[in-house]
């Protein structure tokens, strides 16, 4: 066999790309995936914060809104009462009580009813309550003027409200302010922010009151003319403004904080409640997040509702959630981009390999073929030579043979020996290089027919050696005919060849279908092969005995082994020393059935 060292492929020096484009597009488009996704968590929150502080608004002012109109439809049940009965002290108390106001409408501080009073009904004003029991009884503040008000019922009238009997409102701007705009709008008016004069020195709260006004003939007149002249009183209610929102906004959120402040001006002396959140964050620098202001029309006055999100409401999540999603995708992205990577430079590596396997395997091709055009034409060439040399011996035994001694015989023997050895190795050179020369390899081969033939072929050698040739179905086959007889023909003279003195050759043919191939076993009862020429002997002109114990030309072998692989299959042999052998090969099943 030609020597053919392959080149080292490992040693090529392989150009790494410098760029690879694939990889770097994927990278830069899963950076903006990441950065977009950071993006929309970052907006996902900003919404959701915003819709949340919307949502806890509308739920404040609503509750406001709803609170308030429930106030002013009581403070209008007691307009009603003054337009449909004479009220005293005691029917005003009973409806008051009826109402049932600290439990079903908590934060308001009482009903209360006030009249105007001119300067010179004052005297009798003071008398006809005093003669009710109040023998204290005085209008405050005590200095004179054109006009008074007096309240006169206030119930619940408990100590805190009795710090307000006979208290003039009107002698104060900001009530008078409302107490005029109920009076000659003929509407329920609020006042600004007003420390009431139920506040003791504990706990003092903003408060603000609330009035209806009360005219004579229980309709509200057309005119302001007539709404002046008409005009009996107020029905009005004192609030404590944090007593009032602390009762309308039962569910306290952490998450917010509010303030509501009487007027559209954000100032401090506006303020009517604060939560009490928005200072602790001012103390701690923190800036909410989130905030809306809404403002909100209450009986004539506007006041501005301010709600603003806590720490609290994502806690870190509004933080850390883009933060996490922007380090894991950009961990991801590169680790993408280095598998993109490393897979494409592998790849160009791979194509680069199979390129070179390509070169090489046909520089390899081509070097088998010169060297079987060489041992072609050089045994073709020498069976000319070959043949002279042995005509001529042979002429020199047939026509001198009784003039030569002895040793002149043993040698001229010799020669006709050697050249007629010589003569068959030339054969079986040049058999070997013909072997699968432009042979197809789809024929449909039958392989008990094959047998068959090759029982025939060699009956004369099988009578003579008394050898016993069986074989058990064997399979159809696509493969090439004459090469496949020739694969059995060479292991069965084998099998016939090397066996054992004195034993008759038993020789047995199988086969087993594995997934893609055929498994042929030649089994023999011969001399057997010592397990270190296991391969040995597959070589060409390989041999293990002597020419002079056993003929041959160490080519059989080496043939089998070369139709087995133009088959795409594999031989090999297992064998005991002195039990015999099996010969094992396999043949490509291309899908005959
Ligand atoms: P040869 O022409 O010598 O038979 P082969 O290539 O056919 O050449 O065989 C190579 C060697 O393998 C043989 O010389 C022989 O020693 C051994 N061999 C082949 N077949 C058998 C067998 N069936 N039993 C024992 N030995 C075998």
């Amino acid at each position: 066999m030609p020597n053919q060292t392959p080149r080292n492929i490992s040693a090529t020096p392989i150009l790494e790309p410098m760029f690879n484009r694939v990889a770097w597009i994927i990278l830069v488009f899963s950076l903006l995936i990441t950065f977009i996704s950071v993006y929309a968590s970052i907006s996902y929150f900003e919404k959701l914060g915003n819709e949340r502080i919307s949502a806890r608004a509308n739920e404040i002012l609503l509750g406001i809104e709803n609170r308030m109109i429930s106030y002013e439809t009581v403070l209008r049940g007691g307009v009603g009462l003054f337009n449909s009965t004479t009220v005293d002290r005691k029917v005003f108390a009973n409806y008051v009580a009826s109402l049932n106001i600290e439990e079903k409408l908590p934060g308001i501080q009482g009903i209360g009813y006030s009249i105007p009073v001119k300067s010179m009904d004052l005297e009798q004003h003071v008398a006809s309550i005093r003669a009710e029991g109040f023998p204290e009884y005085e209008i405050r503040p005590t200095s004179e003027r054109e006009d008074y008000s007096a309240i006169i019922y206030l119930e619940p009238f408990d100590w805190r409200n009795k710090r307000a009997f006979g208290y003039d409102m009107w002698s104060n701007e900001m009530r008078r302010k409302a107490m005029t705009r109920a009076q000659d709008k003929g509407v329920a008016a609020n006042s600004g922010i007003i420390t009431l004069v139920q506040e003791t020195d504990t706990d003092v709260q903003k408060g603000f009151l609330m009035y209806l006004p009360v005219y004579e003939g229980g309709v509200t007149p057309a005119t302001l003319e007539e709404r002046r002249n008409k005009f009996k009183g107020w029905v009005y209610s004192p609030f404590r403004a944090e007593n009032l929102i602390k009762g309308i906004i039962e569910s306290q959120n952490s998450d917010f904080g509010f303030e509501l402040y009487d007027g559209s001006e954000v100032t401090e002396s506006a303020l009517l409640f604060d939560s009490n959140t928005l200072k602790e964050l001012s103390d701690k620098a923190i800036t909410p997040s989130f905030h809306r202001f809404e403002s909100l029309s209450s009986q004539g006055r506007e006041w501005t509702l301010y709600v603003h999100s806590t720490p609290k409401m994502f806690g870190n999540e509004r933080t850390i959630v883009p933060l996490l999603v922007g380090i894991l995708g950009t961990i991801l992205s590169l680790l993408l981009f280095w598998v993109v990577y490393t897979l494409k430079n592998a790849q160009t590596r791979t194509r680069k390999l199979v390129t070179q396997l390509d070169i090489q395997n046909k520089h390899i091709e081509n070097k088998n073929k010169d060297l079987s055009q060489f041992a072609y034409i050089s045994s073709h060439d020498l069976q000319e030579p070959l043949r002279t040399v042995a005509n001529c011996a042979d002429a020199l035994k047939q026509d001198y043979e009784d003039k030569i001694d002895d040793e002149g015989k043993f040698l001229l023997n010799t020669m006709l020996n050697s050249t007629a050895r010589m003569s068959s190795l030339i054969h079986a050179i040049l058999e070997y290089s013909l072997l699968g020369k432009q042979a197809s390899t789809d024929e449909i081969v039958d392989c008990q027919k094959v047998m068959q033939a090759v029982k025939q072929d060699l009956s004369m050698l099988i009578e003579e050696n008394n050898a016993t040739l069986t074989w058990t179905d064997l399979p159809i086959i696509l493969g090439n005919q004459s090469m496949i007889t020739q694969l059995f023909t060479n292991l069965i003279t084998n099998a016939i060849k090397y066996t054992q003195p004195g034993k008759s050759p038993i020789i047995s043919i199988s086969a087993v279908s594995k997934e893609t191939h055929y498994e042929f076993h030649v089994q023999d009862n011969g001399i057997g092969i010592e397990s270190k020429y296991k391969d040995r002997i597959f070589q060409i002109f390989k041999r293990l005995h002597h020419s002079s114990d056993y003929t041959g030309t160490g080519i059989g072998l080496a043939s089998c082994k070369k139709i087995v692989e133009i088959h795409h299959g594999e031989i090999w042999v297992e064998s005991e020393v002195g039990e015999g052998s099996t010969f094992k090969f396999t043949i490509l099943n291309q899908g005959y059935e």
